[in-house]
């Protein structure tokens, strides 16, 4: 994909397309976001972008550049990770880098250096790279990505051109997913569930147990109408304890959805909630969400998973009670 077409339908994309064009690029680019927005994307087709060497719409795909940058072997573009067993971007682990930047570059080509998680650079590691963006060599670009813009010391943010990249609006995202040949309902349904992020809704698509997990949740959590029903959802949960992270986070999500489309007054607009749901309150949803909460911080003190699962979908069952009388 071409820097123009990833950066359709953001203005703030399209500009910084607009100066790559006119041969205008900063030297340094922050890009922040929240997570699946994007960020990454973009800043990897910006940096084949500014590597690849043909004309026309860039990155081409095909010049020996893009091919070099799609194998992982270009030598001119550098990403900064912390060491094995390490969570941090340490002083070491840029140094090597940022001394070859300071030398011409061998082919005399433009090289370019993409920190995903910059925030897990230390305060050392990001004075070592001040350093270098402050006397940035000519031909070098540094991509910054983070969903955590405040770890960034404000010296690095000042000498970075910053770019906050928004969660998608969802017609982009529907569009983007049935372009793609998913199915309108799907589509529909992913755009629901990704929050604004497209880099979410497709891993969600290709994550088959995504959905068996979800259809799980719906015929537990989301079923239980009276105390009287527990039991049998209990059945259907009891081995499932490999799978009960995922599947308290499949039920958070659909409980913050159902929350904001009544919040939005678009209640169950696409017909997916369960039929005993579409009666409840938001402060019932909200309760709901406690609980929830609650059996994960029992998860972590090693409550057992079946009495734990069971005791939440008591309190579901609880709250199912007010909203239909
Ligand atoms: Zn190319």
């Amino acid at each position: 994909m071409t820097l123009r077409a990833n950066a359709a339908g953001s203005d703030m994309l399209l500009a910084i397309w607009r100066e790559f064009e006119s041969g205008k690029l900063a030297h340094a680019y922050l890009f922040t976001g929240e997570k699946g927005v994007g960020k990454k994307t973009f800043s990897n087709v910006l940096a084949k972008a500014i590597l690849c060497q043909a004309e026309g719409d860039k990155p081409c795909g095909n010049c020996r550049s893009c091919k070099r940058f799609e194998s992982k072997t270009h030598g001119n573009v550098y990403y900064p990770v912390p060491q094995a067993k390490k969570t941090i971007i340490g002083v070491e682990d840029l140094r090597n880098i940022l001394d070859e930047l300071s030398r011409a570059s061998l082919d005399g080509g433009r090289r370019v250096i993409v920190i995903h998680n910059a925030e897990k650079m230390t305060p050392a590691s990001q004075n070592c790279l001040l350093k270098t963006l402050e006397e940035a060599p000519e031909g070098v670009f540094f991509l910054l990505v983070t969903d955590m813009e405040r770890a960034i010391l404000p010296t690095i943010r000042s000498r970075c051109r910053v770019v906050r990249i928004s969660p998608w609006h969802p017609d982009r995202i529907l569009r983007t997913l049935t372009e793609k040949g998913v199915s309108q309902s799907r589509a529909r349904e992913l755009t629901d569930l990704c929050e604004g992020s497209i880099g979410k809704a497709l891993q969600m698509l290709d994550d088959e147990g995504y959905w068996t997990d979800r259809e799980l949740v719906r015929k537990t959590f989301l079923n239980v109408k009276r105390v009287a029903d527990v039991p049998a959802a209990s059945q259907l949960l009891k081995d499932k304890k490999d799978d009960a992270d995922r599947l308290l986070q499949i039920l958070e999500q659909e409980l913050r959805l159902f929350i904001s489309q009544i919040a939005q007054n678009s209640r169950d607009e696409h017909g997916f909630f369960p039929e005993q749901w579409k009666a409840a309150d938001v402060q019932s949803l909200c309760r709901i969400q406690d609980a929830v909460l609650k059996c994960k911080q029992y998860r972590l003190s090693n409550v057992g998973w079946a009495a734990n699962a069971e005791n939440l979908m008591m309190k579901i069952a609880e709250e199912a009670r007010k909203w239909q009388q």
